[in-house]
């Protein structure tokens, strides 16, 4: 196997746009013969050097691999970060960001976030020595307010999951740096193609790649993007030792698979915003509908930051329909286009139920779906959602 640096030998034209960038950084071909798509490199084991073991080898799969390398690379530098970890989940992303941390440690998160996140904290953190509270992050006073000496973390989640709160990220990004926390961004509904937080001074950008960068509902991953602020080498450093040592990571072939994927990444998200974009102002004048979650509508509360921090306002909607959490479930089932999955970010347009989701104490209005629209053309998700709705006038069977 050739040494790591071949593998890096295709060098970014640093002037390219990211739209190019996420097709050609990971893997480029510069010689007759290379393949134009990378190979995948299922060996766990390298044959090591005849000086033994350096920097520049590879050796161990769950160290380091040339697909995870790649995509890696592409990771960073679509999103301008110094460097971009992966993990074999979103969630193990999640824990390895917590594992900075010193038990005493203080974390702030938003008060609407993906509920996996706020389950593990509280059942797996607080028993290993972290402390946390969950702030209203509308407000930058009201998180400036719960800070305490004791706090290290400020977790922003926007657009929040599922009540898409919008949070002004320049601003907490800041009251971080003067509290010297890490601010943590789950970019995951966003992707940089929408929302760049490096640019704005956060520390770890997080995704859940099982979701849009991944696009296609078949690869489970997760990804900390580090920034540049003063400490990024201390951060990247903790975090590949955690990468290295815990081992929850991604499988070379979920990492050729998310490579694949990146590649149409501009492509889908755009296509995505816009059928959302269509379909959010239609259910907002329909009858059955009571409110609708959405950033790029003119009266959603946290327009105006979103509109300042977001390209486009993402292709994820909640709304709740008129009546209870039974209407709710009859309209998600009656979908024949959409169908009634969990999870998001798919090619495919779907829709769940949210509270059956979460769990039972969750704050998620009971009558709220949320809706994950896909490259579908609209009018055809739209036929779906306007025939769905009708089972609100329906008795169920
Ligand atoms: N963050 C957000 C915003 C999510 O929606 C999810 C999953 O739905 C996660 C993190 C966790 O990711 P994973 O399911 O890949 O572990």
């Amino acid at each position: 196997m050739d040494q790591k640096k071949t593998q890096h030998h295709n060098s970014p034209e640093s002037s390219w746009h990211r739209e190019t960038r996420v097709l050609h950084d990971g893997w480029h071909p510069e010689s007759a013969g290379e393949p134009v798509v990378p190979s995948w490199e299922p060996s766990t084991i390298f044959r090591h050097p005849s000086g033994g073991l350096s920097a520049d080898s590879w050796s161990y799969t769950r160290l380091d691999n040339p697909n995870r390398a790649q995509l890696e690379k592409t990771l960073a530098g679509i999103e301008g970060g110094s460097d971009a970890v992966t993990f074999a989940s979103g969630m193990a992303a999640v824990q390895a960001a917590f594992h900075i941390l010193a038990p005493g440690d203080h974390v702030l998160l938003p008060d609407d976030l993906y509920h996996g996140v706020r389950n593990l904290i509280r059942d797996q953190y607080a028993r290993w020595g972290l402390t946390f509270d969950f702030v209203d992050m509308t407000s930058v006073e009201k998180v400036r307010e719960a800070a305490t000496e004791r706090t290290r973390m400020i977790w922003l989640e926007t657009p929040s999951n599922p009540m898409l709160k919008i949070s002004d990220i320049a601003g907490l990004t800041a009251l971080a740096k003067e509290n010297n926390c890490i601010s943590v961004l789950d970019n995951t509904w966003s992707t940089p193609v929408i929302q760049r937080p490096v640019e704005q001074g956060v520390d770890i950008v997080l995704y859940s790649t099982t979701k849009f960068i991944g696009g296609h509902s078949d690869a489970l991953g997760g990804a900390l993007v580090v920034g540049n602020s003063g400490n990024h080498t201390e951060i990247s450093a903790e975090l590949r030792k955690f990468q290295a040592q815990a081992g929850s990571v991604p499988s070379p072939f979920d990492c050729w698979l998310l490579l694949r994927s990146l590649k149409t990444l501009y492509a889908r998200i755009k296509t995505q915003c816009a059928n959302a974009q269509l379909i959010a102002g239609r259910l907002r004048g329909h009858h059955a509908v009571e409110k609708v979650y959405y950033p790029g509508l003119q009266d959603h509360e946290g327009q105006e930051i979103a509109s300042r921090q977001m390209d486009m306002p993402g292709s994820m909607i909640s709304f709740q329909v008129r009546g209870d959490m039974a209407a709710a479930l009859r309209v998600v089932n009656a979908a024949g286009l959409i169908i009634p999955a969990t999870s998001l970010g798919g090619v495919e347009s779907t829709w769940e139920h949210r509270k059956t989701s979460e769990y039972a104490e969750s704050p998620t209005p009971e009558n709220l779906i949320r809706l994950s629209v896909g490259i579908e053309h609209p009018e055809d998700i739209w036929q779906d959602i306007v025939r769905s709705l009708e089972a609100l006038f329906h008795k169920s069977g």
